[in-house]
């Protein structure tokens, strides 16, 4: 079934649910309990909406997606960190990430089947992109996560497959259902986005002026070895997003991220630490340290000791650095490797429950 060919019941605004009730004869306030069945409990399976009447269950069933999405593996890195591999209306197979922490819930959403930045370390983008997420798929991701992890998460991060700076439409419009009060309440400032640099993006996200959090994912101090790691088709210079970094950061009054994935030989010197400490500090940005997950396409992880070297000489160019503890440790845990083993199922390597 062709995805675009109807609306995803999980990503209608109020207004939507309203146009879609009366024009199907019921009365308006349908719509809002429809809406507390997605936002208040979770449930997009028009069946379990009791106080609905059934006619309008069978309506909805049978002319939106509701579902479009089926959890078809659930794998667990054994560190309470779980993985959700999701099957789309058009059998595309995206993933979504639970990592409990104390406390704290935190989920990894995707935003693209595939990528089209294809970064060279990246599992997500070796095929390219396959198609943008929908807004209602996106939020699919947030609520199949809801149902496995038994509650609402404290953290979103948009970090898992895909560039969400260029599915900026959807993006955005799912970010707003999961702030809206009427919508699923979260806060802006617990909501980061992640980009590899997408600078229209960046000024397109800083021009709702909400308090999202911007990660962008520098990985390099100059455009000579951005170059070897991201194909120039999708990246822009340093420089640029440096300056886009500022922008944000004036516009919307929060601190932004650099994330930077280690690689053994290739963006890990001291000199680039030192540079990297300085753009930190110049720039009020704090430095995420990403330990490279291998996975199989060459590039390797520093060892522990240059990585421990690496953040203090950060430091002692009066950057504020954080290394990224390992989480969903092992072959999978990298964004975009779940999705490619099913493609590729011999390298099977996770507990299934
Ligand atoms: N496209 C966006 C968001 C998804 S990728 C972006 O690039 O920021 C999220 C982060 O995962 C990026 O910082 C990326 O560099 C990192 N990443 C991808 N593959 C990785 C791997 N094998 N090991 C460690 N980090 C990886
Ligand atoms: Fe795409 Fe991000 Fe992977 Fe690069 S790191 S290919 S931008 S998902």
């Amino acid at each position: 079934m062709a995805v675009a060919d109807r609306p995803i019941l999980a990503g209608m605004t109020p207004d939507e649910l309203k146009a879609f009730v009366v024009s199907h004869g019921h009365p308006a306030y349908r719509a809002t309990q429809i809406n507390d069945w997605l936002c208040r409990r979770f449930q997009m399976v028009p069946d379990a909406m009791k106080n609905l009447p059934s006619a309008l269950r069978q309506d909805l069933q049978s002319e939106l997606h509701a579902p479009s999405s089926r959890i078809i593996r659930r794998a667990d890195a054994g560190d309470g960190t779980g993985k959700l591999l999701l099957s789309l209306a058009d059998d595309e197979v995206i993933e979504m990430v639970t990592i409990p922490a104390g406390d704290r819930l935190t989920f990894c959403l995707s935003t693209q089947v595939g990528c089209p930045v294809r970064c060279r370390f990246c599992a997500s983008g070796a095929d390219g992109l396959k198609r943008n997420l929908r807004c209602g798929e996106i939020l699919e991701e947030y609520l199949h996560g809801i149902a496995a992890a038994g509650k609402q998460p404290e953290n979103l991060v948009f970090m898992g497959i895909g560039e969400g700076l260029l599915n900026i439409g959807e993006l955005l419009k799912s970010l707003d259902r999961l702030t809206s009060p009427a919508g699923f309440g979260m806060s802006p400032r617990r909501i980061t986005v992640s980009t590899s640099g997408i600078v229209p993006g960046i000024r397109q996200l800083a021009a709702v002026k909400r308090e999202y959090n911007l990660a962008i994912s520098l990985h390099a101090v100059n455009d000579r070895i951005r170059a070897e790691l991201i194909p120039d088709a999708c990246r822009y210079p340093v420089q640029e997003i440096l300056r886009a970094a500022d922008e944000y950061r004036e516009t919307v009054g929060r601190m932004v991220t650099f994330e930077y994935t280690l690689l053994d030989g290739i963006n890990d010197s001291r000199a680039d630490a030192a540079e990297l400490g300085r753009l930190s500090r110049r720039h009020h940005a704090k430095i995420n340290l990403i330990p490279f997950n291998e996975t199989g396409n060459g590039f390797r992880r520093p060892s522990r000791r240059t990585i421990d070297e690496f953040a203090a000489e950060i430091e002692r160019n009066g950057g504020h650095v954080t290394v990224r503890r390992e989480r969903g440790s092992g072959e999978n845990a990298a964004c975009g490797q779940l999705r490619r083993q099913h493609a590729a199922p011999d390298n099977a390597g996770l507990s299934d429950n």
